[in-house]
């Protein structure tokens, strides 16, 4: 998906151009250049042709990419609160294992200060860690004197208040 969004250093900063010029540099058709417009890419709309300022088109092709990022990218966790994923504070993240094969990463958002959870199969863990500092809880020293089962609600009841 995002192999196919042109690289952004195509729009040279110091360069304006039209939608023609915009779609050739960028490898993409004119209509997909509208589309960005629609999207919220800023033109000069006092002036015919459109004209799209280079570093604001560079800008946008890299939000573009960065929104396009599947949200569950090596080492982040989505914050709900925030609508983005988030590297944690300090990395620092726990793995809660629900069953014997996966579990859900918990971890706190460093800009709102939300618990973060990301669902996990052990398998994959080692490929999405990136660089996170994973501890890995037992369920057993979680759950205390309780005879509940471990659930993934509990530990949501324990971390908020
Ligand atoms: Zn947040």
């Amino acid at each position: 998906m995002s192999a196919r969004l042109p690289n952004p250093q195509r729009a040279k900063i110091h360069r304006n151009y039209d939608v023609e010029e915009a779609a050739r540099i960028c490898g993409v058709h004119r209509n997909t250049v509208r589309q960005w417009i629609k999207q919220g890419l800023p033109v000069c709309d006092d002036r015919r042709p459109m004209i799209v300022l280079g570093p604001e088109l560079r800008a946008f092709l890299q939000a573009k990419r960065t929104r396009n990022k599947c949200p569950c990218g090596p080492g982040r966790i989505y914050c709900m609160r925030c609508r983005t994923p988030k590297v944690p504070a300090g990395n620092m993240t726990d793995y809660l294992p629900s069953t014997s094969t996966g579990g859900t990463l918990a971890a706190i958002c460093p800009d709102c200060g939300s618990m973060m959870y990301r669902r996990v199969s052990l398998a994959k863990l080692a490929s999405i860690r990136g660089e996170l500092d994973i501890t890995m809880t037992q369920a057993h020293s979680r759950i205390g004197e309780s005879a509940q089962p471990f659930v993934n609600s509990d530990y949501k009841q324990e971390h908020q208040l």
